[in-house]
């Protein structure tokens, strides 16, 4: 077989979780959280199930999940939706972005993405025909230069992929972040494709910003959120896609023949909680900020320095006080095996790698996971 992604391997999250299984370490590095999701969710996917919801939902999703995600994107943006022509529901956040690069990317066509970029989006691009054109964004703030941006296009440039709040850094665009994207989007006819899975994280009282804010942007741009991230659900793997009538047109041609449709009693199960617990959504924030600010302090005596972390459940921490002879990736196995607690290596979020000394920690935890694995960290 020739393969049509041969620099591929099993992803950092498989691999990384799969050891500190086997270590019976404390497993801070792929992003999921270690806590029950609400149990009147729980009781609802028993409920709808029970009663028989269990065939096939329809291919755009299931009518009462998306007017909910309509209203959803009413309150949190004042953006109005056509439910039933501009979202579609999808077998998580993954299956969105795949589809939507599958339709908008044309062989040859290059796409901007950042690095450290989330590892879905590549593949995808060069399955697609595409060309993937990584911007290195750089520490400690992993701010974008869009003027930088600006001389990177070339006449093949079809899409930007962003994501903010940004996986794995926590940075978050800015209100001018927002308008110099729009400004280049609109200017030079690009496509984008804004990955929001971690949108309801948002810490410090700063402004909630979606690509839903900016009229111009959002008419060029296809939007994905995930429930398994503001549900603390990540395996019932349940997202949606948002996008003007015309792209999702074509987003549905590709969605319908890659998985068709999503699991149909937790689409009822969600679209009960954004309609009876709406609240759950907005509280998320405060919820996952006491865990940041727990986290923090708890590794404040430590010889980790902190990275700044405005947003998602991910806290960067570099260990060149600790090991600087070791790249991280042979830190992250280190600190697995000998220590019990299991990291993701920042290098492996590069196309050409890095040789910062930078480690990833996820803070969806229990309070007392995050105190123990705080207090490991201290020690070394
Ligand atoms: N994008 C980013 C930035 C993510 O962190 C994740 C979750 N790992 C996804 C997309 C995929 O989300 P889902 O689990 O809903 O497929
Ligand atoms: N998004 C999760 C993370 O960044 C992992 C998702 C996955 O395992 N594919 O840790």
């Amino acid at each position: 077989i020739v393969s049509k992604l041969p620099a591929v391997g099993t992803t950092i999250f498989s691999q990384m979780s799969q050891l500190a299984a086997e270590q019976q370490a404390i497993n801070l590095s792929q992003g999921f959280p270690d806590f029950a999701a609400d149990s009147q969710l729980l009781a609802a996917l028993a409920r709808h199930s029970s009663a028989g919801l269990n065939q096939y939902a329809p291919m755009p999703g299931v009518p009462l999940l998306l007017q909910q995600i309509a209203a959803l994107t009413a309150r949190c943006y004042g953006r109005t939706l056509d439910e039933s022509r501009e979202i579609t529901v999808t077998s998580g956040a993954t299956e969105a972005l795949f589809v939507a690069i599958q339709m908008l990317v044309q062989p040859g066509d290059e796409v901007l993405l950042f690095d450290p970029a989330y590892d879905s989006y590549s593949p995808a691009i060069q399955l697609a025909g595409g060309v993937p054109v990584h911007l290195r964004l750089e520490a400690p703030d992993y701010r974008v230069d869009w003027q930088q941006v600006a001389t990177r296009l070339t006449p093949r440039t079809k899409l930007i992929i962003v994501n903010s709040p940004h996986n794995p850094t926590g940075m978050v665009f800015s209100h001018a972040d927002w308008l110099a994207l729009q400004h280049l989007v609109t200017q030079h006819g690009l496509y984008c494709l804004s990955d929001e899975v971690y949108e309801h994280m948002v810490y410090d009282a700063a402004p909630r910003l979606s690509a839903n804010c900016f009229a111009e942007l959002a008419a060029r741009s296809v939007i994905v959120s995930s429930f398994g991230k503001t549900f603390h659900v990540t395996g019932w793997k349940l997202g949606y896609a948002v996008a003007p009538a015309a792209l999702m047109t074509e987003f549905r041609k590709i969605h319908q023949y890659v998985t068709f449709s999503s699991f149909t009693p937790a689409q009822y199960a969600i679209a009960e909680m954004l309609r009876e617990q709406p609240q759950q959504v907005t509280e998320l924030a405060g919820f996952y900020q006491h865990k940041r600010d727990q986290f923090r302090q708890a590794l404040s005596g430590s010889r980790f320095s902190l990275l700044p972390c405005q947003g998602t459940y991910f806290q960067l921490l570099d260990y060149s006080a600790i090991a600087p002879e070791l790249d991280d990736l042979s830190f992250c196995r280190y600190l697995t095996i000998e220590h019990k607690v299991a990291a993701i290596p920042l290098s492996v979020f590069y196309q050409h790698g890095s040789s910062a000394r930078i480690i990833r920690l996820c803070f969806a935890k229990q309070d007392t996971t995050l105190a123990q694995a705080a207090e490991v960290l201290c020690r070394l």
